[in-house]
């Protein structure tokens, strides 16, 4: 782990603000972002002076390595104002170490811890009139790297830029999600780096994802890339299933991202009395159980959307649709975890964390 390194971080203030521009009740996800930007380069193999400054476009070299390499990391975590007016993160530590495990991943430098925290701290208090509080409102933070060093030479970059930004959000609802089951293209393979929340992730899952939407679903639930008989992910979400009464999901693994609200969930329900088992769901159970009627749920999990119900799958052509529940354990629980985030419930497993 990186040491700490207690920089000083330079403020450099905005003379004006966007904020009321800004139609905070019609917020589109991830498109508006605040006045400031928190800012740290890796040069001459050391952090240089955290700075956070105005938000605004910045010039690069052509030959810029993240272009032509894809040394592109990225975390997404979200900040919540409570009823006094503070502000709460939520299990921030998680997206750190995180960050840094796909750094290493990536052959990145790992970012010292407080520069990490500090400067997500001071950023959020900078703009802290853009975090609204109530009815699901939240500020989606993305802290991200890349590798800035110029050179069109396949090696790892020598500098680097970590930077945050942050994106007021209201809570996100993305329709009636059906999905397709992933018959022979992969997300992640072993020895690859599906663990790591790396941008190229991403990139490699639109094309699948176009051709599911063409055809009427919104999202792939990925299958291991070796046999694909096993359900690993909803799209770029962790992925969960009801069978009767007991939530599956996979164990984490070289193709699984270790997603902080799966985690989170896997303890919240074990603390609901729910029967949690973590472990591999063949896509072979999952049809029987479609069949027999036992499949009640299937639901992503992830920070943007903490929980998205899907209604139905496709699988070899046939399309199974899921039951409609009056007492869906996904609705049951995404209430639960967000009251703790939003500070309306008891945080009984501090998670919270006070800005
Ligand atoms: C970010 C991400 C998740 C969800 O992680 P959270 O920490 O819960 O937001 C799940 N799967 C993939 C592939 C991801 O990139």
């Amino acid at each position: 782990m990186s040491t700490t390194q207690n920089k000083k971080i330079e403020i450099i203030k905005s003379a004006t603000s966007k904020i009321n521009e800004v139609d905070f009740e019609n917020l589109s996800f991830g498109a508006v972002f605040t006045d400031h930007l928190f800012e740290c380069d890796f040069k001459n193999g050391e952090w240089q002076t955290p700075t956070i400054k105005p938000y605004a476009p910045f010039l690069v070299d052509p030959s810029t390595r993240v272009f032509h390499y894809g040394q592109a990391i990225f975390e997404g975590m979200k900040a919540y104002k409570d009823d006094q007016d503070a502000i709460w993160l939520f299990r921030p530590d998680e997206n750190y170490n995180r960050f840094n495990k796909s750094a290493v991943r990536m052959a990145m430098p790992e970012v010292p811890e407080d520069i990490f925290m500090n400067g997500l701290k001071e950023l959020l208090k900078i703009d802290q009139a853009w975090v609204k509080k109530g009815n699901g409102n939240s500020m989606y933070i993305r802290p991200f790297m890349i590798g800035t060093g110029t050179g069109v030479i396949a090696n790892p970059s020598d500098n680097y830029k970590f930077m945050i930004i942050l994106s007021p959000v209201k809570s996100y609802y993305a329709g009636e999600v059906k999905v397709i089951v992933a018959e022979h293209y992969s997300r992640a393979a072993n020895g690859g780096i599906g663990a790591a929340k790396a941008a190229g992730n991403y990139a490699g899952q639109f094309y699948p994802t176009n051709l599911a939407n063409k055809e009427g679903f919104q999202q792939v639930i990925w299958t291991d890339d070796a046999t694909h008989t096993k359900l690993e992910e909803a799209g770029t979400m962790n992925v969960f299933f009801r069978i009767n009464d007991t939530l599956f999901t996979a164990p984490t693994s070289e193709r699984i991202l270790d997603g902080v609200t799966r985690k989170s969930l896997i303890e919240l329900a074990k603390k609901e009395k729910i029967n949690v088992e973590v472990r591999s769901v063949l896509v072979d159970e999952l049809v029987e159980a479609a069949n027999n009627g036992s499949l009640k749920e299937i639901f992503g999990a992830g920070t943007a959307a903490v929980i998205s119900p899907i209604v139905g799958f496709s699988y070899k052509d046939h399309y199974y649709e899921l039951p409609k529940l009056e007492n869906s354990m996904a609705a049951d629980l995404k209430l639960k975890l967000t009251n703790i985030q939003n500070k309306l419930a008891e945080d009984t497993f501090g998670w919270t964390v006070k800005v």
